[in-house]
């Protein structure tokens, strides 16, 4: 599922290769995507404007039009970008295709149909009615805004870090790495983590989030790519765990499978 960084690879992608472009078409090749409007005014509204800059909270990826109003993305379980100037390229699960008058074409690709398409006015009223919290690469986000926002937290660290209302943009598979690269077990309480502790898991989690950036989030090639100590390539039961060469577990964290190293990551005292 499409996280913070492989939205941020998407968003980046765009902004490569289809801004200040008039569209000429638009393909709607499943409806069950679009929120809020139908696949006729969709089309009405697009036809003959340009996506003039983009923006990213969380897993949400924003595209301004020249007339004010924004296109929105959301990419559920399996989408991704894609752009071609050939249709013999065009992806089977294309279900929504913007033809520029330049002859080149952007698909929303979309095979399980989980993905989102909108169009708003305001911006900030979308992302107020998300109840999206602070991006998790925000810059204004230190480590002490960090540690404040998990203050007074109950649960455990893995259900707070993908609680999109608190921080957005971490899914269970970057909460899976941070809490790795943090050592930390997907249960252990917030409320037992100490101020620094706290400090010292935003940096892992910026670390982390900043390395699948740059190191191409979002595409297939991210598991060569990666650092040799990440857990990301190694999510099977049974697997080698890259730090210790202890077994990989699976556990149930808030709903989701955890995958975690018993050893690097020890259950927290008290439990
Ligand atoms: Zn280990």
């Amino acid at each position: 599922m499409p996280e913070l960084p492989d939205v941020e690879s998407f968003k980046r992608y765009l902004d490569a290769t289809s801004l200040h472009k008039k569209i000429k078409n638009v393909h709607v090749g499943n409806a069950k995507v679009l929120r809020g409007i139908s696949g006729r005014r969709l089309k009405e509204a697009l036809r003959g404007r340009s996506m003039e800059e983009t923006s990213r909270r969380g897993k949400h990826l924003f595209a301004a039009l020249d007339d004010g109003r924004w296109l929105t993305f959301h990419f559920g379980m399996t989408g991704r970008l894609a752009y071609f100037k050939s249709l013999d390229d065009d992806p089977e699960h294309d279900r929504l295709r913007l033809d520029f008058d330049d002859g080149y074409h952007l698909a929303f690709d979309n095979q399980r149909l989980f993905g989102r398409i909108g169009l708003i006015d305001d911006l900030d009223a979308f992302i107020a009615s998300q109840e999206l919290g602070p991006d998790a690469m925000d810059f204004s986000l230190d480590q002490d805004a960090f540690a404040k926002l998990m203050d007074g937290k109950q649960g455990g660290i893995k259900a707070a870090l993908m609680d999109q209302s608190l921080l957005a943009g971490i899914g269970n598979i970057y909460a899976d790495e941070i809490l790795f690269q943090a050592k930390l077990h997907p249960d252990t309480r917030v409320q037992d983590l100490s101020t620094d502790a706290l400090r010292k898991l935003y940096r892992t989690m910026r670390r982390v989030l900043r390395v699948a950036i740059d190191r191409g989030a979002g595409s297939e090639e991210l598991v060569d790519r990666l650092p040799k100590t990440y857990l990301l390539p190694h999510r099977e039961a049974g697997a080698s765990c890259p730090r210790c060469k202890g077994t990989i577990k699976t556990i149930k964290t808030a709903g989701r499978t955890s995958y975690y190293c018993p050893r690097c990551q020890p259950k927290p005292r008290g439990d």
